[in-house]
Order: C-alpha cells, then structure tokens, then sequence
C-alpha cells in the first residue's frame, strides 16, 4: 500500500465531506451529553482544512498533515478542536518530508496521532472518548497481522475495530471531558468524539481502499 501526498488531499476533503453531512448529528448527540456543539465544531475546523487543500498541492504528506492540524487548532473550538489538531499535527511530524507513505509510515502517523490525543487530554481506554475509537485502530496498526495483511483486507479490519470502539461508548461512564460532569447518566448514549473519529476513519478507508488498491 502507498499513500500519496495527493491522496492524503483527497481523505482530508472527504474527511470534509463526512463531516458535513453529519453536522446535525453530531450535534444530537452532543446535546445529549454535552453541550450541542461538536457538529458544528467540526465542520469549522473541516471547512478550514477544506480551504486550505488547494494550496497544499506538491507539499509532502507531512506538510499536508500538519497543516490539516495546525488549521483546526486555530479553528475548532471546544475540547475536540485541540484534540483533533494534535492528533493531525503529530501525524504530519511523523511522515515529514515523505511524498509516499506504506503501510508502516500509515501505522506510524496513526500512532503518533493517538498518543498526542492521549496525551494532551489524559483519557485511556474506557473513558467515553475518541480514545475508544481511535487506539484499537492505532493498536491494531502496530501490529505484523495489519502490516503482512492485503490492503484491503487491512482497510476493512481498521474500520470494523473503528465501529467496535465507537459502539462500546454506548454503555460506558464519562471519565474526561464535559460529559463526565453527568456521571452514570452519560451512559446510554454515544460519544460524539468517537463517532467523529469513526467517520474520519470510515472516509479514510473507503477513499484509500478505492484509489489505493
Ligand atoms: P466540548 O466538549 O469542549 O464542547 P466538543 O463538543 O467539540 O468539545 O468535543 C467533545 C468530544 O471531545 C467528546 O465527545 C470526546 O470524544 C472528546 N473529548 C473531550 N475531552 C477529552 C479528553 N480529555 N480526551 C479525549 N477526548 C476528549
Ligand atoms: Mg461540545
């Protein structure tokens, strides 16, 4: 598997895209255990990212990253804006300089993207976060099965323990963020920031997993 500094353009702008057309939703579900801003939060920083594409065109996939990371710094507000920037921020470090990624580059972005998250915000697995979503991901990614795997075999597995992760906040207690100031009544319901993360991985994988393979 090689991932181009152009392919990378064309997951942040579908990135753009998921996230738009779930705005509303995002924001449900946030109205629900937070403060009903989380759609709207991401779509800013998206659109941001989204403007910025076209002059990101012949930058390498660490320059294309970090400005992804850097813009929703500056643009997503709330807990997830930081979170989100760090994690994209981190990724772009991790591949500087590379104009192709492989499979091992992929998994070594991913996992400098969710340690940043983990740790600028203190969260581990179980906490009702984007964590739950995104570390079976990076996990899985360090492994040799996800390296000696076929891409789209990979590609498949990385989403299902995506959804898995998004799925299991369903049932847990909020640990960090504003939904944790509900205690036992943040359970019942999904983590915006681990649906968020489902969707940015689903457009990822169904973007790469078309043009890649
Ligand atoms: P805010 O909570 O400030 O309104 P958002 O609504 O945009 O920000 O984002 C909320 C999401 O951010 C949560 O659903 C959760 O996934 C994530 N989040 C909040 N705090 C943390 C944290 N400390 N670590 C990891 N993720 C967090
Ligand atoms: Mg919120």
């Amino acid at each position: 598997m090689q991932i181009t500094s152009k392919d990378l353009i064309k997951v942040l702008e579908a990135m753009g895209q998921t996230i738009a057309s779930h705005k509303d939703y995002l924001t449900e579900l946030d109205a629900a255990i937070g403060d009903a801003d989380h759609g709207i939060n991401m779509d800013r920083g998206f659109s941001a990212v989204v403007a910025k594409l076209v002059m990101l065109e012949g930058a390498c996939c660490g320059t294309v990253l970090k400005t992804a990371g850097m813009t929703m710094l500056s643009t997503v507000g709330g807990a997830s804006g930081p979170l989100f920037g760090t994690a994209f921020m981190n990724a772009g470090n991790a591949v500087m300089g590379k104009y192709e990624m492989g499979a091992e580059d992929a998994a070594k972005a991913v996992d400098a993207a969710v340690q940043g998250v983990m740790k600028r915000g203190s969260a581990i697995l179980g906490d009702k976060t984007m964590v739950d979503t995104l570390l079976p991901v990076s996990k899985y990614m360090g492994t040799e099965e996800y390296l000696k795997a076929e891409s789209i075999d990979a590609m498949q597995k990385v989403l299902v323990l995506a959804e898995d992760g998004m799925n299991s906040t369903m049932g847990l207690i909020a640990k960090r963020g504003r939904s944790s100031f509900l205690g036992e009544r943040s359970a019942g319901h999904l983590d915006p920031g681990a649906v968020s993360s489902y969707l940015l991985i689903g457009a990822a994988v169904r973007l790469l997993g078309g043009d890649c393979f």
